[in-house]
C-alpha cells in the first residue's frame, strides 16, 4: 500500500502534476500513516534484522555504555553495581568510591562493612558489597590484578554472571559477545528479532545467530538504550519509534486495535 502510494506520488512528480516539496510531503505522509504495509507481516527474520540494523546505523552510529568508568577494573565494579540498579544511580556511587579504592588493590584490602556504608543506597548492598570485596581479592590473588578476557573466565569472579562478563568482553577487549539485560531481551522480543526467547540466554544464541560479529558489541548497546530511553516497558513510545513499520509487537496491537475499531 505504500509502495503503491508512493510510487503513484512519484509518477505524478514525475509528469509535472505535483511539485518536489508536495511529492516529498505526500512520502513523509504515508509513511507516517496507520495503514501498515503487508510486506511488514510476511516479512522474514534476516529482513527484519537487516531494517533493524540499518536504521540503527543511520539513527544511533554512537550507542556506549553510560557508566562512568577509567578502568577495566572500574568498569567491573560499575556493572556489578549496575545489576537490578539504575545506571544513574550508579554514576552517583562511583566517585567516591573509586575515590577510596581507585583500583582491586585497595578494594582487596577493605571489608564488606566498609563497602557497604558506599554503596548503602545501591540495590542489593548486602550482596553487592561481599561480591565487590571477593572480586578484588580474585583478582589481585589469581589474576595479577588483570581483568581477565575471557567470558568463562569472568564468571568465576564472584558478583559476575554471564551478561557482566559480556558486557566486560565487548566493552573492554571488544569480543563478539552480547550482554542480554531486561532492555536487550525485552526490545528484540518486541520487535522480532527473537521468537520465543524464555531465557537471556536463549535470546543472545537467537541475536548472536543474526547479528554479524562486529556488530554485536554496538547492538547491546542500540536495544539497551531504545529500552530505556523509546520502548519502555511498561508504556512503549510507539508513535516515536522509527521501528514501529516492521516492528511484531507495534503490527499486532495496530492490526488488534484495526479489528476493535471495525466490531465497535
Ligand atoms: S514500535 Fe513500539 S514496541 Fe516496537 S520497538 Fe518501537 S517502541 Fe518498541
Amino acid at each position: 500500500m505504500f509502495f503503491i502510494s508512493a510510487i503513484h506520488a512519484l509518477k505524478k512528480f514525475r509528469t509535472g502534476e505535483i511539485v518536489e516539496h508536495q511529492c516529498f510531503q505526500i512520502s513523509i505522509n504515508l509513511l507516517f500513516s496507520p495503514v501498515i504495509p503487508t510486506f511488514a507481516f510476511t516479512m522474514k527474520r534476516q529482513e527484519r534484522f537487516a531494517r533493524t540494523i540499518a536504521w540503527f546505523q543511520e539513527n544511533m552510529p554512537v550507542a556506549e555504555t553510560e557508566l562512568h568508568y577509567q578502568s577495566p577494573y572500574q568498569l567491573l565494579v560499575a556493572v556489578i553495581l549496575s545489576a537490578q540498579c539504575t545506571d544513574k544511580r550508579v554514576n552517583m556511587i562511583t566517585p567516591p568510591f573509586f575515590e577510596l579504592y581507585p583500583s582491586e588493590k585497595e578494594l582487596a584490602e577493605a571489608t564488606p562493612e566498609q563497602v557497604f556504608e558506599l554503596i548503602r543506597s545501591c540495590t542489593y548492598p548486602n550482596n553487592k558489597s561481599k561480591h565487590l570485596v571477593g572480586m578484588a581479592r580474585m583478582l589481585v590473588d589469581e589474576f595479577d590484578g588483570v581483568v581477565p578476557d575471557d567470558v568463562n573466565t569472568l564468571q568465576k569472579l564472584p558478583g559476575v554472571g554471564r551478561k557482566t562478563a559480556n558486557v566486560i568482553a565487548s566493552v573492554v577487549y571488544q569480543k563478539p559477545a552480547l550482554a542480554v539485560d531486561t532492555h536487550v531481551f525485552r526490545v528484540a522480543a518486541r520487535i522480532g528479532l527473537t521468537v520465543g526467547a524464555k531465557t537471556p540466554l536463549e535470546t543472545e544464541k537467537q541475536l548472536v545467530k543474526y547479528l554479524p560479529g562486529d556488530l554485536l558489541a554496538i547492538a547491546h548497546h542500540w536495544l539497551i538504550l531504545h529500552g530505556r530511553y523509546i520502548c519502555l516497558a511498561r508504556r512503549p513510545k510507539c508513535e516515536e519509534c522509527g521501528l514501529r513499520m516492521w516492528c511484531k509487537y507495534y503490527l499486532k496491537n495496530s492490526a488488534a486495535k484495526e479489528e476493535d475499531g471495525k466490531s465497535g
